[in-house]
Parts: C-alpha cells; structure tokens; sequence
C-alpha cells in the first residue's frame, strides 16, 4: 500500500485486530437487510432479527416483499423503530424484485450509489454499505467511529470529504475498502467506546506530523 496517513493507520489497525472478513452475512441480500437493520442499533439486535427473518424464510427478496407487514415488524421489533423499519424492509425488497438484484448490482458504481440514495431509508452510510459489501463496489464506508477516529489524528469533514480523503489516499481495491472499515468499526468498539484512549495505536499519530 502506498504511504500516507490513511495508510499508516490501516497497517497499525491490522497489526493490533488482524483481518476481520467483513460482512458477517450468508448472501449479498442478507448483507442488504443488515445494512437496513443497523442504523440505530447494535448489532446483536440485529442478529437477532435476521435469525428470525430467516426461520420465516423471509431473507429472500420474493418472499419478503410479499410478506405481511405485520409479521416483519414482529421480527424486526429487536431493532427498534420496527415499524419504520419493516416498511423500508419490505420496500426494498419489493424494488429488487422488480429491478433485479443483479441488473442493479450491475450498474456503474457512481450510478448503484445513486439508485441506493434514492430508495426510502438509505443515507450515505446504508447506500455505501451495501455497495460495498453486498454488491462488491469500491464505495468507502463512513461512519461515527470513522468520524471520530479521523478527529484524533487531526482529519476533520463531513461524510463526503472523509469518503473522498480516503478514496483518494488508498488503492482502489474493495478488500481493502471492506477490511478497513471493519477494523474501525472493532477497534472503535474494543477501545474508543470503552475510553481506552491512553492505549491507544494511534495516538502518537497526527496529519501533521505523523
Ligand atoms: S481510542 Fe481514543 S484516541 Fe484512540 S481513536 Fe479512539 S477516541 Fe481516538
């Protein structure tokens, strides 16, 4: 990998968690419905929601698009904001079997991202999320731990200027994309949640000076 920050902080990451293999899901819909489930929520919740999705068989795009919406929010109830939830569920499942998994997972990045924008409940975080992780896109994750974690080292932005730093920064390559997002989100977890802070790797690091 080339030098720079960015760079530096994905070997120290890597050094201290090792390769996380991130999305923990079984198929790329599964990965889309995590992706929905998440926002809000830790991620036991929404293990558990998809353990149930999938005892009703409803991780499926037909299957869940033609579901009762008042068995999906039973099912998602775990995630809070069920009902919201279960509607932008069964919403996106409906647009898939219409569309096509694949023919959307087939459009150009810039133009998957867009289309992933546009449907109900997806911001930023959720449209990159599934970009990356379910349709195999280099789309760069943002997110609060990622936020946070540039704010030490002296990187501040908005979601679309960090996502720009650190597409400009790293090589175009989605297991990178994939990897370094999850080792934020576990280092964030294992020690800025847990106001670690004074272990911390990256705390002799700065943008100006590293
Ligand atoms: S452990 Fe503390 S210093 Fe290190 S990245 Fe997290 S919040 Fe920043």
């Amino acid at each position: 990998m080339t030098s720079g920050i960015l760079c530096r902080v994905y070997g120290l990451l890597l050094d201290e968690l090792g390769p996380q293999y991130w999305w923990p899901a079984d198929t790329a819909f599964e990965v889309v419905i995590g992706a929905m489930l998440t926002q809000q929520t830790k991620w036991t919740n929404v293990e558990k929601a998809i353990e149930g999705l999938k005892e009703h068989s409803l991780l499926e795009i037909v299957p869940l698009a033609e579901a009762d919406t008042g068995l999906i929010e039973e099912l998602v109830r775990c995630c809070g904001f069920y009902r919201q939830k279960a509607s932008r569920l069964k919403g996106i499942a409906v647009f898939f079997a219409e569309n096509g998994m694949e023919n959307v997972f087939s459009l150009p990045v810039v133009e998957l991202r867009k289309t992933m924008l546009s449907l109900k409940g997806v911001g930023n975080e959720t449209a990159d999320s599934i970009v990356l992780y379910a349709a195999n896109k280099p789309k760069f994750v943002i997110d609060a731990y990622t936020t946070r974690m540039m704010k030490c080292i002296g990187i501040e932005g908005n979601y679309m200027q960090l996502q720009q730093r650190f597409e400009e920064e790293l090589p175009k390559d989605v297991d990178t994309y994939k990897e370094y997002h999850a080792l934020i989100v576990e280092y964030s977890k294992a020690y800025c949640g847990r106001k670690r802070c004074n272990e911390c790797i990256l705390k002799d690091l700065n943008e100006n000076g590293y």
